[in-house]
């Protein structure tokens, strides 16, 4: 949404043992990782005992197990292997199982992060028989979710190890499909904490979201506006490097007001980088980066209700599109940070301008940097304002005598992005609504009525597209901060149907 004025907007043979390095690298010869990263299935991973990025001690060998290449052995107390790390898809319970040979048995090693310091698993090795019998033994561990990098340290040896393996049994995330299902209708926190406007408070949100649960809205976005100072502050300490501030009370009140919605059922939670109007303007791409990198860490313990949005409506402050190249590049960069903490947090992308329908496809051609189109946790996004203009302080005639195709058609188009190059990505509808307010200071008009009685329940719900309404308290008012409480029927015509002053779509209200 533009801003509306107040009232009316990441093998080494160590010849000691100083310490176990922790492993960063992904070097290409070295490793033989099996890895899921952004697959649509939770696989197992798959590590070769030989493919360390570094040991002490350890000696490699042909192995005669099943499927050939090597094993390692030699393994004295002391002895480790580290990995370069490999990408989980999920924090929780996985089975970790070792393909292990011992002549005579009474082996042990951890089973633990790279570079010591955290024991996974302790380990029993037991006697299979030969030096070359091999018997894969199994135990379940708890880990983290995103890039994680793990070590094997021995503790008794006479044993060799061919490969381990994780598989995952923490449960599968939803997808961005299953999830759009499900968010149903939904309204904006706006103007809130994006621009100085609204209460930038836990209280004050918290009821409108309880007015809107209550009617059965089930997701919310929230605006956030980082690298702008809103309220007097801005929420990183440095626009220029956009690292945020995470001891900002704006901040804390952010994360209550996330935390408490998710902790209504149903509901989902969308947060994005808002106005960031420098950013956009001086294609600040590594700003964008660490700004994500940190959101996505603050938020790493998050359910998947939580939703990205990257960059909101990527228009210059002159009112043109930001150039594709430069926002796909940013999006990519920030979508790593992401990904490498959360493969499965659902993130949201969209046009290169307003989010108008019509900027999809210019802006996205392909699904480079952003998954490939192997990625089931991403959504396109789409704002919705047809056929209202914006004029200035005027948002228009609301006598306007649109057709049903101005409600669809933008639908109509991004779908059709959607369906091809987006891969069957789910469309959000994260803005729409009408600004009856830079007009009236009630709102009567049955004209506009009708428009919020079609889009939602008419038309998007029924083309699968969750919505969330722009409701800003100012000129696109539904819900009121001030009484804290709805300011006119709109939540009730989008759910399809409200009382309208007269029977005439065009009443006098409209002129
Ligand atoms: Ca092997």
């Amino acid at each position: 949404m533009k801003i509306v004025k107040f009232g009316l907007m990441q093998r080494l043979c160590w010849p000691h043992r100083p310490h176990r390095p922790a492993i960063a690298l992904r070097t290409g010869a070295l490793m033989a990782l099996a890895l899921c990263a952004t697959g649509l299935k939770a696989a197992a991973i798959t590590v070769q005992a030989e493919g360390y990025a570094y040991m002490n001690g350890i000696v490699v060998e042909p192995t005669q197990d099943t499927g050939g290449g090597k094993d390692v052995t030699g393994t004295d107390p002391g002895d480790w292997l580290s990995y370069a790390a490999v990408n989980l898809p999920c924090a929780g319970t996985y089975a970790f199982k070792a393909r292990v040979a011992s002549k005579n048995g009474g082996g042990t090693f951890n089973f633990e992060k790279a570079g010591g310091g955290t024991t996974y698993a302790q380990v029993k090795v037991p006697r299979t028989g030969g030096k070359q019998a091999w018997k894969t033994i199994v135990q379940d561990v708890t880990l983290g979710a995103g890039d994680q990098a793990f070590g094997v340290a021995v503790t008794q040896g006479g044993w060799s190890l061919n490969w381990f393996r994780l598989v995952p049994k923490c449960s599968s995330a939803e997808t961005a499909q299953t999830a759009a299902k499900n968010m149903h209708q939904g309204f904006n926190l706006g103007n809130m904490f994006d621009v100085t406007q609204n209460p930038p408070n836990f209280q004050a949100a918290k009821a409108k979201i309880d007015a809107y649960y209550a009617q059965g809205f089930r997701n919310v976005r929230i605006p956030i506006t980082w690298t702008e100072v809103t309220n007097g502050s801005m929420l990183v300490n440095n626009a220029l490097v956009g690292d945020v501030n995470r001891s900002h009370p704006r901040l804390g009140e952010i994360k209550q007001t996330v935390d408490y919605a998710l902790s209504l059922s149903g509901m989902y939670v969308v947060i994005n980088a808002h106005h960031e109007s420098a950013l956009k303007d001086n294609n600040r791409a590594s700003v964008l980066e660490r700004l994500w990198a940190d959101i996505a860490d603050i938020f790493k313990d998050r359910g998947q209700h939580l939703i990205f949005e990257i960059l909101n409506e990527p228009h210059l402050s002159n009112g043109s599109a930001m150039p594709p190249a430069n926002l796909r590049n940013m999006t990519a960069l920030a979508y790593a940070k992401i990904r490498a903490v959360s493969p499965q947090r659902i993130v949201v992308i969209g046009g290169n301008q307003w989010f108008g329908a019509g900027e999809m496809a210019q802006t996205w051609p392909d699904l480079n940097g952003v998954g490939n189109g192997n990625d089931a946790y991403l959504m396109a996004e789409f704002h919705h304002y047809n056929p209202w203009s914006f004029n200035g302080d005027n948002q228009g005639d609301y006598a306007d005598n649109w057709t049903d195709a101005d409600v669809y058609n933008p639908m109509d188009t991004m779908l059709g992005w959607a369906n091809s190059t987006g891969r069957g990505m789910p469309v959000y509808i994260g803005e729409w609504g009408t600004g009856w307010g830079s007009r009236y200071q009630v709102m009567q008009c049955n004209n506009i009525r009708l428009w919020y009685q079609k889009l939602d329940h008419q038309y998007a719900s029924v083309k699968g597209m969750p919505t969330a309404v722009w409701d800003d308290g100012g000129w696109f008012k539904i819900f009121d901060h001030g009484s804290n409480s709805f300011a006119n029927n709109l939540y009730q015509c989008i759910s399809g149907s409200c009382a309208w002053d007269g029977g005439e779509r065009f009443n006098s209200a409209c002129y």
